[in-house]
């Protein structure tokens, strides 16, 4: 089966304008995302550009501070500034920060009701107490397709041991009962770790590294990456070898991609409502 991240991201949506339509009716809120960019990495206006077309379609004012460049001592003040401010509802700070800017230390100054993207260390670790209000939404996102086509939690391998995708990933299928091996590239033997468990998430950023001998016909492929080739973009996996074998799999584009950019904003929607709820706003 083709798992379509257009159907899920489309239906979340529609969920989410509406929530966020009752917010703005009863509160008189107009809800303000502050996206921050330093330096002008092409990728990165790629995705704060598609933040703020995705945000007006939700009823959100998402907002661009660019910087060219900035001390850390600069960027700090600006985000503190930000979390004062009771007209803005959440922050994110674009990746990659030119150096010697380091993007953990500078995202762990958002206040963590603030904090869009999930990557400060506050909402990293609350995902550890099953407190997912906010986590990085790729890894909410592959959870997302998983329990939209209704897949039995069991085994999972995640190829991947990153802050962004493998660690918080972990995180939530555990949380769902999912037993997880996380492996990376000092992994033994990871083809056999790929092909023993049901669930398998690729997040390496190779083009068409996996190919049909990392599964079997019980495997549900989950591809998180996105790696360009001038106009042309591929994941991970090699999708025609995998899916004439695999049980279940996600495209790129058109997978997980997708349904991240909607995940965002329902972190938005949580930080916000925290923000009603505790009178912040
Ligand atoms: P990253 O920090 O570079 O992490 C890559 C991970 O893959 C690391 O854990 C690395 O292991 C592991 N790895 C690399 N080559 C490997 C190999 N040959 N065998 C086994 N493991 C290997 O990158 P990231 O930010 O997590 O992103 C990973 C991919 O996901 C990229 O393609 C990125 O574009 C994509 N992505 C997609 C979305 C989305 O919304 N779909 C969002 C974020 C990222 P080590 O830790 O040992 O180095």
């Amino acid at each position: 089966m083709l798992l379509d991240g257009k159907v899920v991201a489309s239906e979340k949506m529609e969920r989410l304008k509406s929530e966020i339509k009752g917010i703005i009716e009863k509160y008189g809120i107009e809800p303000e995302l502050k996206l921050i960019q330093v330096g002008n990495d092409p990728a990165s206006t790629i995705y704060a550009n598609s933040k703020i077309k995705r945000g007006t379609k939700l009823g959100i004012n998402v907002t661009l501070e660019k910087f060219d460049n900035i001390t850390m001592d600069k960027l700090v003040d600006y985000i503190k500034d930000a979390n004062a401010n009771p007209r803005i509802n959440g922050i994110m700070v674009e990746s990659p920060l030119p150096p010697p800017l380091n993007f953990q230390e500078v995202v762990d100054n958002i206040s963590f009701y603030k904090d869009t993207d999930g990557m400060t260390s506050f909402n990293q670790g609350n995902l550890y107490t099953k407190n997912e209000m906010i986590a990085p939404a790729t890894a909410r996102a592959v959870v997302d397709i998983l329990e939209y086509y209704k897949i039995q939690p069991g085994n999972a391998c995640i190829i991947n041991r990153s802050a962004v995708v493998g660690r918080p990933l972990a995180m939530l299928l555990l949380n769902r009962d999912y037993t997880v091996t996380l492996c990376h590239s000092k992994t033994v033997d990871i083809k056999r770790i790929a092909r023993e468990n049901k669930v398998l998430v690729v997040a390496i950023g190779k083009p068409d590294y996996i190919d049909e001998s990392y599964v079997t016909s019980e495997s549900t492929v989950i591809d998180v990456g996105i790696n360009y080739s001038g106009n042309k973009i591929s994941g991970d996996v090699n999708f025609d070898s995998v899916s004439n074998k695999a049980k279940n799999i996600t495209p790129v584009p058109g997978g997980v991609g997708i349904v991240t950019a909607t995940d965002i904003f329902e972190n938005f929607l949580n930080g916000m409502k925290y923000q009603i709820k505790e009178k912040l706003i």
